[in-house]
C-alpha cells in the first residue's frame, strides 16, 4: 500500500467504516444491561474476560442488586462470592464496592455522566469510561480501545502505536466524532467475528482491499504455504 498522509488515511478510514458498517449493521455493546449502573458494573467486570460470561455472572448479580447502595451495602465476602467465576474476582469485588461508596456519598447514587468523574472512581480507566458514556449515556466521548480495537488498528494501519491512549487519539483524528462509539463496536465485531489474534480470515474479510496487513497476506506472489505463514505474523 503506498506511503499516506492524513487526508489519504482518513479517506482510507472511512472506507473501512463503509464497509464495517454494512458489514455489521447491527454492532452493538455485547454486554447486557438495562441501566447505567448495570453497564458500569458488566464494563468494570469485563476486564480480561470475555462478554459471554459477564452476562451469565451479571444475570444473577442484576437481580441480586439493584442500586449503588445495594453494593455499597453488600460485606465484601459476599460480593467475592456472586462474581467468583469471573477472572480476578476478588479486585473486582474491591473496586465495585468502592466505586459504588463513591456513588452514594459523591453523586446521589447516580453514574455520573462525564470522563473525569468516571475515572475518579475505583476501577475505572478511560476504556470504561468510554464504554458507559457511549453506550449508556449517548455520549461520544472517545473511542473505546481493547485488545480487538488495537489489533485491529495495527493492521489496518491506523495507528502505529501501542498505548491504547494514543491508539485512541490516532483513531479520533480519523473518525468523526458522532462515529467514535460505533467505530469501537464495528472493530470489536471485526475482530470477534473475522480478524482474529490468531489466522484472521483475510481471504473472505469485507475490507481487505483497504487493509495493508491483508494485502501482505494476501499477495499474489506467495504460495499458499507463504501466505499461512504470513497470517500468523501480521
Ligand atoms: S484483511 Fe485480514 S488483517 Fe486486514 S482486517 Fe481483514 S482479516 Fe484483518
Amino acid at each position: 500500500m503506498p506511503r499516506e498522509n492524513l487526508q489519504t488515511r482518513k479517506a482510507r478510514a472511512q472506507r473501512i467504516m463503509a464497509g464495517l458498517r454494512a458489514a455489521y449493521p447491527d454492532a452493538h455493546c455485547e454486554l447486557d444491561f438495562s441501566n447505567q449502573l448495570e453497564l458500569l458494573m458488566a464494563t468494570i467486570l469485563s476486564a480480561q474476560c470475555n462478554d459471554r460470561q459477564v452476562n451469565i455472572v451479571t444475570a444473577s448479580l442484576f437481580k441480586r442488586y439493584g442500586s449503588a447502595a445495594d453494593y455499597a451495602a453488600a460485606p465484601l465476602a459476599e460480593l467475592e462470592i456472586a462474581i467468583r467465576r469471573i477472572g480476578l474476582y476478588r479486585n473486582k469485588a474491591k473496586n465495585i464496592k468502592a466505586a459504588c461508596q463513591a456513588l452514594v456519598e459523591k453523586h446521589g447514587g447516580e453514574v455520573p455522566r462525564t470522563m473525569e468523574e468516571l475515572t475518579a472512581l475505583s476501577g475505572v480507566g478511560r476504556k470504561t469510561a468510554n464504554v458507559v458514556l457511549g453506550n449508556a449515556f449517548g455520549l461520544s466521548a472517545g473511542v473505546v480501545v481493547d485488545t480487538h480495537v488495537a489489533r485491529l488498528s495495527r493492521r489496518l494501519g491506523l495507528s502505529a502505536q501501542t498505548a491504547p491512549g494514543k491508539i485512541e487519539k490516532d483513531l479520533q483524528a480519523l473518525a468523526p466524532r458522532k462515529d467514535w462509539t460505533q467505530l469501537s463496536h464495528w472493530l470489536i465485531w471485526h475482530g470477534r467475528r473475522r480478524c482474529f489474534a490468531r489466522g484472521p480470515e483475510c481471504a473472505r474479510c469485507e475490507i481487505k482491499a483497504d487493509c495493508p496487513a491483508g494485502q501482505k497476506v494476501l499477495d499474489p506472489k506467495l504460495t499458499p504455504e507463504q501466505q499461512k505463514k504470513m497470517r500468523a505474523r501480521v
